[in-house]
């Protein structure tokens, strides 16, 4: 991987305008051709082959603009903590590595999961905390003015809730260390994960439910409840926060059931 963009000086202004707009125009477009690719190739196929699997088909369709306008907002802001990231990185603050070698290979998937399991107690805490009635309506209420949800909603949301959501990243980096493969993979699958969940679509299997590993998977019920009922299924990835507080919905089984016949 070409990795001379961290030779630059960023505290020039230019260097760091012209990184900015970089990071915030890849993470704006990969948005809009993900969803896009996963609305014509999954959602519109499924409505036609197998409509039983539509949770959102009343959709409305004046919301799409307002989502894509947050979600570019909130674009603009990760390409923001993006550069903040490489600066950090630049003068050696943070735990990022590139040499194959640092570490056994064993670690690679182990940091991954163990980043993925810290971001969702993260987030299960901080979405809790967004739904505070005093907290609400000044913040989480930009995801929540979409009830049925669609690809479009993934990254609509009130710019301090994006930031927050964002700063758990260079935050574990500072003090994990991960090879930069495992953390461009996580940025990834923070992305579809989002897409997934918010599609309106459900896309796993019956069998998944039965499964000792898969049934630990949020997909898009579960996270369809969360918007429609408020006060359950607050998890992101995964089930077990929900599980163990006693906050997943038990609407949850019978309609995943019903979804993914
Ligand atoms: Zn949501
Ligand atoms: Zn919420």
């Amino acid at each position: 991987m070409d990795l001379t963009f961290l030779e630059r000086d960023y505290t020039i202004p230019s260097a760091f305008l012209y990184l900015f707009a970089v990071f915030s125009v890849i993470i704006f477009v990969r948005y809009i051709i993900m969803s896009g690719l996963y609305q014509r190739l999954i959602y519109d196929r499924l409505a036609k082959l197998v409509p039983a699997r539509i949770i959102s088909p009343k959709y409305p369709k004046d919301q799409r603009t307002k989502e894509i306008i947050w979600s570019g907002i909130s674009s603009v802001l990760f390409g923001f903590i993006g550069v903040l990231m490489i600066m950090a990185w630049q003068r050696g603050y943070t735990a990022i590595y590139v040499d194959w070698q640092a570490y056994p290979l064993w670690y690679m998937p182990f940091s991954f999961i163990g980043a993925l399991l810290v971001h969702e107690t993260y987030y299960y805490w901080i979405h809790r905390w967004l739904h505070h009635p005093k907290i609400y309506k000044h913040i989480h209420k930009v995801h929540h003015d979409s009830i049925s949800t669609s690809v479009w909603t993934s990254f609509s949301f009130h710019p301090i809730e994006s930031i927050l959501q964002a700063i758990i990243i260079p935050l574990m980096v500072l003090i994990v260390p991960m090879h930069l493969s495992v953390l461009l993979t996580l940025l990834m699958i923070m992305t579809v994960s989002a897409i997934i969940n918010h599609a309106g679509v459900e896309i796993y299997p019956t069998s998944w439910r039965r499964n000792k590993i898969m049934k630990w998977f949020i997909g898009s019920t579960h996270h369809d409840l969360h918007h429609r009922r408020f006060t359950k299924n607050y998890g992101l990835y995964f089930t077990f926060w929900d599980i163990w507080m006693d906050t997943e919905s038990e609407e949850f089984d019978e309609k995943w059931k019903k979804m993914s016949e």
